[in-house]
């Protein structure tokens, strides 16, 4: 990959872009295919708000205690600093595509707006749902 002083390299992969949060999903590898395919789509400076925050996480839920799950529970912090975790249910791996891509991309939208509304739009799953139709993945009907 070529970089100069100014420029940041351009051709990263999603996979790689997003490939901390992927580790959660090592033992549900569906589930993270279809979550990576929801990554990859977002505008770019809503992956960047993500990316950039270390706070951020997307994890699995119910996983199995003494399997390396640790490293993914969140410590909670005070209000406001430790709320942008992004739950994932393993049953999102199979029901149908359009479905689980809607649910996530759902999820990512609360952590976008941090759980508030969006412009206008003052209820929170209201928000949610209408951010996540304008990244391409409305509710299917
Ligand atoms: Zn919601």
């Amino acid at each position: 990959m070529v970089t100069s002083m100014n420029e940041l390299p351009v051709e990263i992969s999603a996979a790689s872009r997003f490939a901390s949060y992927l580790t959660a999903f090592e033992e549900c590898v569906p589930l993270g295919n279809r979550l990576l395919a929801v990554l990859a789509a977002l505008p770019h400076g809503v992956q960047r708000d993500f990316l950039d925050d270390p706070r951020f996480q997307i994890t699995l839920e119910n996983f199995v205690p003494g399997s390396g799950w640790k490293l993914w529970v969140g410590v909670p912090g005070p209000i406001g600093n430790g709320s942008r975790c992004v739950v994932l249910r393993p049953k999102l791996a199979h029901c149908s595509e359009a479905f689980a891509h809607y649910v996530i991309a759902h999820e990512l939208a609360h952590a976008f707006l941090r759980n508030g509304g969006w412009g206008s739009i003052v209820d929170r799953e209201e928000a949610a749902d209408t951010l996540a139709a304008s990244w391409g993945f409305a509710r299917p009907r």
